[in-house]
């Protein structure tokens, strides 16, 4: 067992990093108690029937209400209304985070609600599928992932550090990076490729005159296959990304354009050579990926708990860490 570093821990939203949180915080031992709370009903008696809290309680505000850490985990969209809700009941003394995708605007929804005698330290665990809801989630979601902390100037440095090693004993790798520059390195790494996996999914089931689905469902190579499991990650969640990251992403979508109507007429115009040095270039991109441990060069198309890269969290975690 590692050190306990929160006594209790809230979980507000209890989906697919909400639930990770939660199995891998216990089965580390870093929280004496979890309490959990989500939006729906359904939600909070499958928690229950899973046993993955201490308590299951109806409101947010029970859920913040004498917690030492508060962990909101919902779409990017709704972070700002459950702070506003839960700001009176906020003990003194206590961390509140988040898992947003988006950190600017979660830091401006967020931020002016949280109580001064309140530490917030925002985050971002860079780890998912494209699954939802309490049973996707798995202990091992956040092993050898980074985890991004954004905190505002000023944030209390203890709150802070704390927050890293309960991050480090999930099995994370923490970054404490600047708000903005978080939001325009995750539009390149993350929310571009998810738009550009939608873009492509979306075009092939509009094509239907061209190539039926079935044809297209029938001789799914590699590459389409692979946009079609981003593609299936949850609307909601990626409609609030989009519109919260606003910014950056039309920034890097009209790059994308351009680079895009590049290697188009380079194909046009037979252009070999353009397109064999561009194809290098990419390739060692992903070998960079592969021998940084962020992927495995195996394929891993529908990505499950149990296939994926086995990389256990170390036990017993070592609380002086890295
Ligand atoms: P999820 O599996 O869909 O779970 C979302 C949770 O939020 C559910 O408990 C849901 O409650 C609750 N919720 C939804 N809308 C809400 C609202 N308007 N008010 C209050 N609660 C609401 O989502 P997730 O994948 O865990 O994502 C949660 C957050 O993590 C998002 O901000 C996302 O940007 C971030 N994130 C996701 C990934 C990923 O790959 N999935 C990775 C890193 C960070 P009900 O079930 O009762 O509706």
């Amino acid at each position: 067992m590692s050190e306990v570093l929160y006594d209790r821990l809230a979980l507000i939203g209890v989906g697919l990093i909400g639930s990770s949180i939660a199995r891998a915080a216990r089965q580390q031992g870093v929280v004496r108690e979890i309490v959990a709370t989500a939006r729906s009903e359904k939600t909070r008696e499958r928690v229950a029937e899973l046993g993955i809290a201490d308590r299951v309680v109806a409101t947010n505000a029970e859920a913040a209400a004498g917690a030492d850490l508060v962990i909101v985990c919902i779409p990017v969209g709704a972070c700002g209304p459950v702070a506003q809700e839960i700001a009176p009941y906020l003990k003194a003394g206590a961390t509140v985070s988040d898992v947003g995708s988006v950190k600017a605007s979660v830091v401006k929804d967020m931020g002016p609600h949280i109580p001064d005698s309140v530490h917030f330290v925002p985050a971002h665990p860079v780890a998912g599928t494209e699954h939802s809801g309490p049973d996707s989630g798995f202990a091992e979601l956040f092993a050898n992932r980074w985890c991004i902390l954004t905190p505002p100037k000023g944030s209390d440095e203890e709150a802070v550090e704390r927050l890293a090693t309960f991050w480090r004993a999930l099995g994370a790798n923490v970054e404490v990076m600047d708000i903005e520059r978080h939001d325009i390195v995750l539009a390149m790494t993350s929310h571009l490729p998810h738009l550009i996996a939608y873009t492509v999914v979306g075009m092939a089931d509009d094509l239907e005159k061209l190539v039926t689905s079935s044809e297209v469902i029938k001789f799914s190579a590699g590459g389409f296959r692979d946009f079609t499991r981003i593609a299936a990650s949850d609307p909601t969640m990626w409609r609030d990304i989009f519109l919260h990251n606003k910014d950056a992403v039309l920034e890097l979508i009209s790059r994308f354009n351009e680079d895009l109507a590049r290697l188009g007429r380079a194909i046009r115009w037979g252009e070999a050579d353009t397109l064999h040095e561009f194809f290098t270039r990419t390739r060692a991109i992903r070998r960079g990926i592969v021998q940084t441990g962020q992927d495995s060069a195996a394929p891993d198309f529908g990505r499950r708990p149990e296939q994926l890269p086995h990389v256990p969290i170390p036990r017993p975690y070592a609380a002086d860490g890295e």
